[in-house]
């Protein structure tokens, strides 16, 4: 399989270089990593043996900025797979624009397979591996799949032991070490501000709107948590074990609290409550639905479900959850699609507001994150579409075609 087969980025990024003429050297710059690190880890358990990790940091593109992306903790992760991920980093970024490049990395681990010291002591050796290669103004890791709070606080500590206390060498710390005002919700009321304005471009209105959410993790349950008081309806979630479906919508505030509750998490079938349980599949398939929000993991709307999806606008909360295949099948059936670097760049603007306040050694009100917030995203989707009406693209089209400009140009000036 070639790399442009692989994602319905490397499809549009091909489109958008080729249409802004960019020269074959600058296609194969633009396309590639500058640097992929592997590292192994070796760690003594609490019962005396002794396991080695690999973990992982590919940066992409640091034209406009430092390179920026998350860490996740997966027992499903490898190379190829963060490659993909740090590619869209750097549009994501480019389009937000925002001062940063695309990285991302990780470790093969299931976290819930090691004690809370085992897992400390990991991912403090992983940033001391790496170390060489980060830094505030080098490459600045955040919270992906696996990871949180209290992973970032770890990191911050084990960049702290070598360069002095440092806090805009992570994004995503508590508060209490320099964190940001509304950095947990980001990604999610991202994808909910986004929802709107594409809903509102084509002259509608969120009152009423029935949604399904794919994920009801930390994206999928804010973007519903948001579109709730956006006026719409969330209908249907699901998560790894199951969906759960009220025609005329579900409470949703109640629901997070059982699934995301401090000392009582539950997957969603065990959520008590006047709903119906249907499975994954059934929910793509449920025919009173405007917008389906995929936000759980990659490659969950693909060539054997994409037929079935019925809802007319689709907008991905999830990194790459549309295939190549399902892409195809979905704008056959003139539906819309909202991509990834537009629709979840929530997470890393607020990242990057993270970072410039502890640049200026100062905190942000919650009003002031708010208000940049929006001017953020409403750039992005302002561009992207314009793009898209401009140059006759689908929006993923139009969202690489002013990243890929973006990044380009940067890289042009600064000269080689
Ligand atoms: P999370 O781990 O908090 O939640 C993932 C959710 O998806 C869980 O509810 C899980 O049960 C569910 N899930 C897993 N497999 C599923 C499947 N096959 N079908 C239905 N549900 C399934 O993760 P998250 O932080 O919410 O991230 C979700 C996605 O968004 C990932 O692709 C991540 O890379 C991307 N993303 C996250 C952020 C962020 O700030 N958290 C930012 C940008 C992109």
């Amino acid at each position: 399989m070639t790399q442009d087969q692989r994602s319905c980025a490397r499809s549009a990024f091909r489109q958008a270089s080729e249409s802004l003429e960019c020269s074959d050297e600058m296609c194969s710059l633009l396309a590639s990593d500058q640097r992929e690190v592997t590292v192994e880890i070796p760690l003594v358990l609490e019962d005396g043996s002794i396991r080695v990790f690999k973990g992982y940091r590919v940066q992409h593109n640091n034209a406009r900025g430092p390179f920026k992306g998350g860490v996740r903790f997966h027992p499903d992760i490898d190379l190829a797979h963060l490659k993909e991920l740090s590619f869209i980093m750097t549009w994501k970024t480019a389009l937000a624009n925002i001062p940063f490049g695309g990285a991302k990395g990780g470790i093969d681990v299931a976290p819930g397979e090691l004690s809370r010291r085992e897992l400390e002591v990991l991912t403090k050796r992983y940033i001391e591996k790496l170390a060489p290669v980060l830094g505030p103004d080098v490459d600045i890791p955040a919270p992906d799949m696996g990871t949180g709070e209290r992973e970032m606080a770890w990191m911050l500590e084990a960049c702290s032991q070598r360069n002095g206390f440092q806090p805009a060498a992570v994004t995503g710390k508590p508060i209490s070490l320099g964190g940001t005002i509304g950095r947990t919700e980001a990604t999610g009321k991202g994808v909910a501000w986004i929802t709107r304005r594409a809903v509102e471009s084509g002259k509608g209105s969120m009152e009423g709107k029935k949604v399904a959410i794919q994920g009801f993790g930390n994206v999928g349950a804010h973007a519903a948590l948001h579109l709730c008081a956006m006026g719409a309806d969330v209908v249907a979630v699901s998560d790894h074990s199951n969906a759960i479906y009220h025609h005329d919508g579900l409470p949703v505030r109640k629901i997070h609290d059982a699934v995301h509750g401090q000392d009582d998490k539950r997957p969603l079938g065990e959520v008590d409550g006047e709903f119906e349980t249907l499975s994954a599949d059934e929910m793509l398939a449920l025919d009173d639905i405007d917008i389906l929000i995929p936000a759980a993991i990659e490659d969950t709307i693909h060539e054997g479900n994409a037929g079935s999806i019925q809802a007319q606008l689709v907008v991905e909360g999830a990194n790459m959850p549309v295939t190549p295949a399902a892409e195809a099948l979905l704008l056959e059936a003139g539906k819309t699609i909202v991509p990834d670097i537009l629709a979840n760049c929530g997470g890393v603007v607020v990242s990057c507001f993270e970072w410039a306040q502890n640049h200026q050694r100062f905190a942000w009100t919650a009003e002031r994150v708010d208000r940049e917030f929006r001017a953020v995203l409403d750039q992005a989707w302002d561009s992207t579409r314009e793009a898209a009406t401009g140059h006759q693209l689908t929006l993923r089209e139009a969202a690489y075609r002013v990243a890929v400009n973006r990044v380009r140009h940067a890289m042009e000036m600064r000269g080689f």
